[in-house]
């Protein structure tokens, strides 16, 4: 694995709420074209850990480092599903992801329109621009989140999962979609998830939070390493295939 590109190097890094260690002494790489499932039971620092490399939150300790210029992108899931009556179109939604980025004079021209037509199209989601968001599915309001994300052409895009199980069964036509932009647009994604039944086909590395860093590696080696039968056999038995740990479990 020589010549990869770092993207971000987080070392040692602790998060403390107060007095509560939320994230404590972890490190790990992630590097240019890399596709991670982020894991870990509720609570286990997940969205802390993400919200720091986001910049949203400060660390405690430990250091964080970016390669120079790196583009983030950020989807925060079903933020609007609540919001039926929100006016704007899903057209207006993605327009807002480019004056995100915009200094002044902050306003939308012909260029702009084009450039989120266009990631309509590559994410099939044409005939929804002049939709009202709020009239979308949860899906369809993900895509054109996905889309609002993508406007800037980030090299890394964040994705954070809702913690309900109910909510985290993540269709497997969005995950291609990711699959796709990891492939040809070399995106690197990371996401946060509790479907790893869903993600597993996809992903090329996991992080496993327990508020340290319990495994980073990857997804095979993951399901062999038997200090994490516990949490394969609640939450990944399917995804690792019950049989690969009970063989291992034997040994
Ligand atoms: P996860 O995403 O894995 O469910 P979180 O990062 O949300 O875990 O939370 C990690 C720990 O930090 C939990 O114990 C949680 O209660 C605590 N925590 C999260 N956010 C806050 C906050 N804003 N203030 C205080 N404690 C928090």
């Amino acid at each position: 694995m020589m010549n990869q590109i770092k993207y971000i190097e987080v070392n040692n890094v602790t998060i403390k709420y107060h007095h509560h260690t939320a994230v404590k002494n972890v490190t790990f790489t992630i590097n240019k074209g890399d596709f991670i499932g982020v894991i870990g039971e509720n609570g286990s620092g997940k969205t802390t850990l993400i919200k720091a490399l986001l910049g949203v939150i400060d660390i405690n300790g430990g250091t964080v480092k970016f390669l120079e210029g790196l583009k983030i992108g950020y989807l925060p899931q079903n933020i609007m599903q609540a919001d039926t009556v929100f006016p704007a179109t899903a057209e207006e939604v993605a327009l807002v992801g480019i004056l995100d980025e915009k200094k002044f004079p902050k306003i939308i021209n012909k260029s702009d329109r084009l450039r989120v037509k266009k990631v309509f199209s590559e994410l099939g989601i044409s005939e929804l621009l002049k939709k009202r968001i709020g009239n979308l599915s949860g899906g369809q309001q993900q895509r054109v989140m996905l889309a609002r994300a993508l406007v800037n052409e980030p090299d890394i895009l964040f994705l954070d999962e809702p913690t309900s199980a109910l909510d985290s069964i993540i269709e497997n036509s969005f995950l291609k979609i990711l699959q796709n932009l990891n492939k040809t647009r070399n995106t690197t994604i990371v996401i946060i998830t509790h479907d790893l039944v869903s993600v597993g086909g996809y992903i090329n590395r996991i992080i496993y939070m327990n508020q340290s860093l319990e495994y980073v590696g990857s997804f095979d080696d993951f399901c062999k390493n038997t200090t994490h039968s516990p949490y394969i056999h609640l939450h990944a038995k399917s995804a690792c295939g019950h049989d690969v740990i009970t063989k291992e479990m034997k040994k």
